[in-house]
């Protein structure tokens, strides 16, 4: 069964003439580590508002076909049920902190779950943990820096134990430093067995992690497929997705040199480089 089946989704906001989705089918399979891009106003949000029930629920609208969760139609399920197996971080991570302190930021969800307590503080131990924010157990969650405060809420939606991992623009407020840091931690909650989707802009600090990419333009879905098969596409640059200029630089040079294979990640384009810098000098 596949953690998130979208099937001919269409969807206008309230009082809107032009849909946000037009008739999207996909498929997010369990451990997949999915990117979704495209140019802004695309529908990136608006599809993966539709992941946890925010969409029909909480926005209403006109929904047409149906988003299934692990086999469950969200329009038969609430946001809370469905929140349990689909965490879903949003942009700013200042409009989603709810209390006065790390420790009660993470537990306040699983308050609201009714685990009793002892559970709480094992559950708030192990995010922290996991994380590497134990030293932020006891600060005020609005005086930290934004990347911190994206890993608090980050803790506080892994307490819960959702499947499914949901970030909306995770770097779109963080230094490249604090973006690549953020990037090994998607890497490595994937590899523990979440499934993680990314809506991005910045391609090239995911790329290598990903597993399919899905590319939106107004509203529909216009491309999907594995990262090389996608991005090496000549029409992609042109629709405003940010093709990684690394990429961008050996499909130039493969026109030249025939033999030469696109890397995937910055560090191997580096290798493939050094070889070629080496060979050259011989
Ligand atoms: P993206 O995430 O790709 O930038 P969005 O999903 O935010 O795109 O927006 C898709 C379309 O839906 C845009 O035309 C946008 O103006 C519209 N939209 C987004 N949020 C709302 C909302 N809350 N109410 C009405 N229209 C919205």
């Amino acid at each position: 069964m596949a953690a998130i089946l979208v099937e001919n989704l269409t969807y206008y906001y309230p009082k809107s003439t032009r849909p946000a989705l037009k008739n999207i089918t996909l498929k997010i399979e369990r451990g997949d580590f999915i990117i979704i891009t495209g140019p802004s106003g695309s529908g990136k949000s608006t599809l993966v508002r539709t992941f946890n029930g925010l969409i029909p629920h909480f926005y209403e609208g006109r929904f047409e076909g149906r988003v299934l969760v692990f086999g469950v139609d969200t329009r038969r399920a609430s946001v809370a049920e469905l929140s349990r197996k689909v965490g879903i971080v949003f942009q700013d991570p200042e409009n989603q902190i709810l209390t006065l302190s790390v420790e009660r930021e993470i537990a306040f969800g699983l308050e609201n779950l009714g685990l009793p307590s002892t559970k709480i503080r094992e559950r708030v131990n192990e995010v922290l943990k996991e994380l590497k924010i134990e030293d932020l157990r006891y600060r005020v969650p609005f005086e930290l820096s934004i990347g911190e405060q994206q890993k608090v809420i980050v803790a506080s939606i892994l307490a819960m134990k959702p499947k499914v991992l949901v970030f909306d623009e995770p770097t779109a407020h963080m230094d490249p430093y604090s973006a690549w840091i953020f990037s090994k931690i998607l890497k490595e909650l994937n590899r523990k067995g979440y499934t993680i989707v990314v809506v991005e802009h910045r391609l090239d600090l995911l790329v290598e992690y990903a597993t399919k990419i899905f590319v939106l333009k107004d509203g529909k879905l216009y491309a999907q497929g594995k990262p090389d098969e996608i991005l090496e596409r000549d029409d992609i640059d042109s629709i405003g997705v940010n093709v990684p200029k690394f990429i961008s630089f050996f499909k130039k040079l493969k026109n030249h040199v025939r033999t030469v294979k696109v890397p995937r990640s910055i560090k191997e384009a580096s290798e493939v480089l050094r070889k070629v810098v080496m060979w050259s000098s011989l």
